[in-house]
């Protein structure tokens, strides 16, 4: 991605997870989003996932990590909006939500590869790419499985990052980040074995993990 592109108003990136807890692989994705040119990128948790164990820390714990992480940096905002719902959070609602909440934007749904192939089993994903684009980022290590055949439907909907940019919602676009070998798992594991994870979050983080003395 370009660094500091130009930068296109009301076009927002959503970038969900669970961010137990929040690491500097988040954040750097988050910026090189901010920096690839959407105006702003939401850092979105979610309450129960679909598909994985409850998170360790709560959800407040969650998002005061997130808040912590993302003061004073431009451009990047978390969003409550999954934690406000008490049901299971489901992209498409979430997007109904916003759209309904900041009418005349538009917003690109970002994902990692593994989340992408398993995208056609995802609740409404047909509705998800009428109200978004999808920006599918790898990660490091990942692998490059091929795309179940069902995809072929979505294969016209391919598209650059600067067409996605400038489409409302439809758009797919297939991208890799430069990244960092860096988990919420690994890190979780890293804080119960009693080693030193400074600098693998930012110490506002790392200040708040040890005074709720989470994942010991
Ligand atoms: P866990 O290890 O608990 O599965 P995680 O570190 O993968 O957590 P998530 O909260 O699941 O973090 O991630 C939120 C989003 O950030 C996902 O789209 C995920 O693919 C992406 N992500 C997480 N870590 C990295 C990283 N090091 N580089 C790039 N993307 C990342």
């Amino acid at each position: 991605m370009t660094p500091q592109a130009e930068q296109i108003r009301g076009h927002w990136a959503i970038l969900g997870g669970t961010f137990d807890p929040v690491h500097i692989g988040h954040l750097r994705i988050a910026l090189q989003l901010r920096d690839a040119g959407f105006e702003r990128v939401l850092m979105m948790p979610n309450r129960i996932p679909p598909h994985r164990p409850a998170p360790q820390a709560t959800t407040e714990q969650r998002l005061a990590m997130l808040q912590r992480a993302t003061a004073g940096l431009d451009g990047i905002e978390v969003s409550d909006i999954e934690l406000q719902r008490p049901e299971c959070s489901y992209s498409a609602i979430t997007l109904e939500v916003l759209q309904q909440e900041h009418p005349g934007i538009h917003f690109t749904w970002v994902l990692g590869t593994d989340a992408w192939f398993s995208f056609d089993r995802w609740h409404r994903c047909d509705d998800i790419l009428a109200l978004a684009n999808l920006l599918v980022i790898s990660r490091p290590g990942d692998r490059q499985p091929q795309a179940p055949w069902q995809y072929q439907q979505w294969l016209a909907r391919q598209s650059s990052l600067e067409e996605l940019l400038h489409s409302p919602a439809g758009r797919i676009c297939q991208h890799t980040l430069p990244g960092l070998d860096i988990s919420a798992t690994g890190l979780r594991r890293a804080i119960a074995k009693g080693e030193n994870i400074r600098f693998l979050t930012p110490d506002s983080v790392l200040d708040y993990l040890t005074q709720q003395q989470l994942y010991r």
